[in-house]
């Protein structure tokens, strides 16, 4: 039984996703391919917001 946090695919992103799931957002996943130096996701305390 694995309970290890994964943290969204998305480059800039340091949010935590749902088992199973690769983004914590839509945002993020939209953002997949783009070479982007922020995140726009909707949650707070993002590290991808701060910059
Ligand atoms: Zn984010
Ligand atoms: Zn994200």
């Amino acid at each position: 039984m694995t309970t290890e946090a994964k943290k969204c695919a998305h480059e800039t992103c340091n949010c935590m996703v749902a088992d199973g799931k690769k983004y914590c957002s839509t945002i993020c996943e939209d953002s997949k391919g783009v070479t982007t130096l922020k995140c726009d996701c909707p949650h707070t305390g993002c590290s991808g917001h701060a910059l």
